[in-house]
């Protein structure tokens, strides 16, 4: 569907769209005449380098000598009048699930107002364009977009990895658009439904998807703990001494980032062990939630339920309330985190160049 020409695109480089493209764009005769050129400034993904790049593209303006309009060919690419590619919107949405509006603005080196642009398109098309035959794997979850609109649900179809409806709010009601285009027998096809911890979906799901089975996403369940980590930091912050408080500054991203990413020449890992040795609560939460992330390397669904268990043991003798809480969520849902290992699904396998940006950003 891309021109392949922009892939060698340099600054000051404009490509031209394929001839057979040049066409009405109302009534798609190729009986046209000429009336000059547009350039327009297309964002699209970089397929081989992982980053967005614009590239420039003359637009032919045509008069179609049976609509008696001029206009613009349509590109096939991108919407009229669109500053970004159809793929690059979707991308986005992607991006989306598995982080913020602003992460995504800054990754993309989007406005806001563009990413919101993107969002209300979706909102329009709901899933009146997208085909929903065939689909086997399917993620469900919730994004918060701003003050006006507040919510909005998204539907991912994971083996394509695209967005397949998005529905304004988060409550059950946002989701019977998407149930009654989908239909009972396509519903049935569904097998299994990456889902974070709220009891919304998982109702809206029990009752429409009779024969999926749930995946509690790897995604919510390490954010709930990594808010835990942050929640306990702060917490001991507060009742630190100057002394203690003077070595928990600066801590927050050694605390939360994996422990393989850590920079042992930026003396990053001698000053975790320091903080670790000089604070018991703060380490008892740093050993949880590098042992959680384990859960899903286990090689067998077996051995991960035994790390899950013993795993909420030590949270529970932790005696800390702040633990304990988070603790009792997943053991809540451990039944449906251990599914991953039936079906390997999790937002993580949209991975890839979302996984790229999201480490560049942190
Ligand atoms: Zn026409």
């Amino acid at each position: 569907m891309y021109p392949l020409a922009w892939l060698e695109t340099r600054p000051g480089t404009i490509v031209n769209p394929q001839p057979h493209l040049v066409k009405c764009p109302v009534c798609g005769s190729p009986d046209v005449t000429h009336k000059g050129k547009k350039t327009r400034t297309l964002r699209a993904h970089h397929p081989y380098q992982d980053r967005p790049v614009n590239f420039e593209i003359d637009v032919p303006i045509v008069h179609c000598s049976a609509c008696k309009i001029t206009r613009q060919i349509d590109l096939v690419i991108a919407d009229p009048k669109k500053h970004y590619t159809k793929a690059f919107a979707r991308e986005v949405v992607k991006l989306l699930m598995c982080m913020s509006v602003l992460a995504v603005s800054v990754a993309l080196s989007l406005s806001w107002g563009t990413i919101n642009s993107i969002l209300k398109d979706w909102l329009e098309k709901k899933v009146s364009n997208i085909p929903l035959t065939g689909l086997r794997r399917i993620a469900i979850y919730e994004l918060f977009i701003g003050k006006r609109i507040k919510f909005l649900t998204i539907v991912l179809d994971l083996d394509t990895g695209d967005p397949i409806f998005v529905g304004e709010g988060k409550a059950q009601a946002a989701l019977e658009p998407f149930w009654a285009a989908l239909g009972p027998i396509r519903a049935s096809r569904i097998e299994c439904v990456a889902l974070d911890m709220g009891a919304v979906f998982t109702k809206a799901v029990t009752d429409h998807l009779k024969n999926a089975k749930i995946v509690t996403d790897h995604f919510h369940v390490v954010k709930l703990i990594n808010m835990t980590v942050d929640n306990i930091r702060r917490r001991e912050f507060a009742r630190a001494t100057k002394e203690g408080k003077i070595v928990l500054i600066g801590t927050r991203y050694l605390l939360l980032r994996n422990k393989e990413d850590l920079d042992a020449s930026k003396g990053d890992i001698a000053r975790l062990e320091r903080l670790l040795e000089l604070n018991k609560p703060i380490a008892t939460i740093y050993i949880l939630k590098e042992d959680l992330r384990q859960i899903w390397t286990k090689g067998s669904k077996e051995k991960a339920e035994e790390a899950l268990k013993s795993w909420l043991t030590t949270s529970r003798e932790s005696g800390d309330p702040a633990i304990i809480k988070p603790a009792n969520t997943i053991e809540k849902h451990s039944v449906n985190i251990l599914n991953f290992y039936d079906f390997m699904i999790s937002t993580g396998m949209l991975e890839g160049i979302n996984g790229r940006i999201r480490r560049k950003i942190g």
